[in-house]
């Protein structure tokens, strides 16, 4: 590995700290300009001097004036200042494209999140064949298919089943929701578990009981709730059954007023 020597500091422009402000002053103003911070050895005769910002609203900012001088030269030139952030700056976020902002639940009616074309989670369900197509020979190729009744143009890759099950197995629908970690029976011997089809269906299934909290969601097997199909009340805590009422044939009821 080669190591790139470090620029010995050139005197001239360490010592340049006058013709540094002067430039800065001729760019902002003087009221902006606060204490010389130090300097930073860019390169060969080229240094880079720091000032506090004293600006409204640029709290731990400072002013940055790179200087350096030119082989057997006498004099310092200013090459460039900018404002730049220091550590204790205030600056916006680190920006995030859309794709990887939106969340699950941030979808509103009509918002709109395509699938990337090379999404892990799908395969292709049919293939077009060796030869590269263009964008209308696909879109042919799909129309054909559509009519033949091939079916969806892509399906869940196995990552994408993978990822789905591991998901949907943590979550609040699997074996450790406190629910389920309290239920007395497991989903997997509720009548209301609805089989799924494929895969997926050795471990899931959905629940149709419109009592529990996780009606029309997929559940885990080993998940459970108290609204389970078979759970029945212990005698203590059934209700009391009223007696049979007495109609009494003895006493006269008094005639209202
Ligand atoms: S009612 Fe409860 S135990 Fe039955 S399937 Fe639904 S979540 Fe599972």
């Amino acid at each position: 590995m080669t190591t790139l020597a470090r620029p010995k500091p050139d005197s001239a422009t360490v010592a340049a700290v006058d013709v540094a402000r002067d430039a800065l002053l001729q760019e902002v103003d003087g009221a902006d300009v606060g204490e010389h911070l130090g300097h930073v050895v860019e390169g060969e005769r080229v240094v880079t001097h720091h000032f506090a910002c004293e600006r409204a609203g640029y709290r731990g900012w400072r002013w940055s004036v790179t200087v350096a001088r030119a082989p057997r030269q006498k004099s310092v030139t200013v090459d460039e200042v900018v404002l730049v952030p220091g550590e204790d700056a205030i600056v916006a976020p680190e920006w995030v494209p859309y794709r990887e902002r939106i969340q699950p639940g941030d979808l509103s009616p009509g918002d709109l999140l395509p699938v990337a074309d090379e999404d892990p989670r799908l395969v292709p369900t049919y293939a077009y064949g060796d030869d590269p197509l263009d964008a209308d020979d696909r879109a042919q190729v799909r129309q054909v298919a559509k009519e033949l009744g091939l079916g969806r143009v892509r399906t869940l890759s196995l990552e994408g089943r993978d990822q789905a099950a591991e998901r949907w197995y943590d979550s609040d629908h699997g074996p450790s929701a406190p629910i389920a970690q309290a239920a007395p029976d497991l989903c997997s011997t509720c009548g209301f578990l609805v089989r799924l089809s494929g895969p997926l269906s050795e471990m899931f299934g959905v629940c149709a009981n419109g009592d529990a909290n996780d009606d029309g969601r997929v559940v885990s097997f080993d998940h459970g709730c108290g609204a389970h199909s078979e759970v029945r009340l212990a005698k203590k805590h059934e209700p009391v059954p009223l007696p049979e009422p007495v109609v009494d044939t003895l006493t006269e009821d008094l005639e209202p007023l």
